[in-house]
């Protein structure tokens, strides 16, 4: 078995493919997996292994379609983690949003059908719902997206099933809530208030923080996935929830207890723009008939990932998302920079 994962240097991608080089998944303790990813700022080689006998790292764009055409023959699966996925950038610049995220996933699709690949699995978010005040979406729930970032999304999921229908590609869509763990980017919001409050600089919450998300480990999440590639149905899309839904307010309030940060570096900023006010997910479908059941509760995963972000300081202290405020900040370092204080 071959399977081709797209942006596996990003944290979710490179979590899922480190379970499969770890021999952590039965039935593919001998597939070798190629990861294709453009390696942008959110790209990391480092997390995954350096050198592993079953691992081909391609340094590409999931948008070359002559580089698809060569490197896919000989594919069993792809499993599309590759997209850009911070909401605030979304809303500075959608065009490489619009880009990576609708014409990556239409060029990897339209690769996938001339190369005869038999399996995908395009991996979507629950921010394609947009934000509801009561009860939780299912699969058939309007796409109404409020963000650049999660319209794209919504796009390319659309563009994903269209493949189905018109060409009769093998293909599932997963769209997950909130994720967190180990090697998430820095700029995103668990990560970034935990190194923050580490160097005890001060975070910055939008609004009132009364935001409120579904969280689900990153590790929960990947087992969803690979339970779709596997079992999903073709034309299916699966929601992969975490169940346990938190305010922004109430998720650094843990992180101040975790990171033993006094509350006074808890502050509040104007709020984010189309800032969505809730998500949660009904994943019965998932559940009942692929046997998902999320292992990890948040409260032993948060202090899990804080303890992993304290262990390797290495991996964050020079970032400039955790410099002091005012610290001097070059040019460049500001366009990479980004003070997340919402949850993506
Ligand atoms: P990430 O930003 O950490 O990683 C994205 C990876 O994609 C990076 O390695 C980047 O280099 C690569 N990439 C970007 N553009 C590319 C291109 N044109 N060609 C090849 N590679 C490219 O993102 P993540 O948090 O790991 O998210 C992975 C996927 O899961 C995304 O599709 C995202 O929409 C989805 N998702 C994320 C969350 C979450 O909470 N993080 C929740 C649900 C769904």
């Amino acid at each position: 078995m071959r399977l081709l994962v797209t942006g596996a240097a990003g944290f979710i991608g490179s979590h899922y493919v480190r379970t499969l080089l770890d021999g952590d998944r039965p039935g593919f303790t001998d597939t070798r997996v190629t990861v294709l990813d453009a390696l942008t700022y959110a790209g990391d080689r480092t997390n995954l292994p350096e050198r592993h006998p079953r691992l081909t790292f391609v340094h590409g764009d999931i948008c070359d379609l002559p580089l698809l055409l060569d490197l896919l023959p000989g594919h069993d699966a792809v499993v599309h983690f590759a997209a850009e996925s911070h909401v605030d950038r979304s809303l500075v610049d959608a065009s490489a949003f619009i880009r990576a995220n609708v014409t990556g996933t239409e060029a990897l699709l339209h690769a996938c059908l001339r190369t005869g690949v038999q399996r995908v699995v395009h991996v979507s978010t629950d921010e394609v719902y947009g934000s509801i005040e009561r009860g939780s979406w299912t699969e058939e729930w309007p796409l109404v997206p409020n963000s650049p970032y999660a319209a794209s999304k919504a796009a390319s999921d659309l563009v994903a099933l269209s493949y189905v229908r018109s060409h009769g590609l093998d293909l599932s869509v997963t769209r997950c809530s909130n994720n967190y763990g180990p090697y998430q980017h820095v700029e995103k919001l668990i990560p970034a208030f935990t190194t923050r409050l580490l160097e005890r600089q001060p975070v910055p919450l939008y609004g009132d923080g009364s935001h409120s998300r579904e969280w689900v480990h990153v590790s929960d999440h990947c087992d969803g996935v690979h339970l779709v590639l596997t079992r999903g149905r073709s034309g299916e899309v699966y929601n992969i929830g975490g169940g346990d839904e938190r305010t922004n307010r109430d998720v650094a309030g843990a992180l101040l207890d975790l990171c033993g940060a006094p509350p006074t570096l808890l502050g509040y900023v104007a709020d984010r723009k189309g800032h969505d006010q809730r998500y949660s997910l009904d994943d019965t479908k998932i559940r009942e008939q692929l046997g998902y059941a999320p292992r990890i509760a948040f409260a032993d995963g948060l202090a899990q990932t804080v303890a992993w972000y304290r262990e390797h300081p290495e991996r964050w202290r020079h970032s400039p998302h955790t410099r002091p405020v005012g610290a001097a900040v070059s040019t460049a370092e500001q366009g990479r920079a980004f003070d997340n204080t919402g949850t993506r």
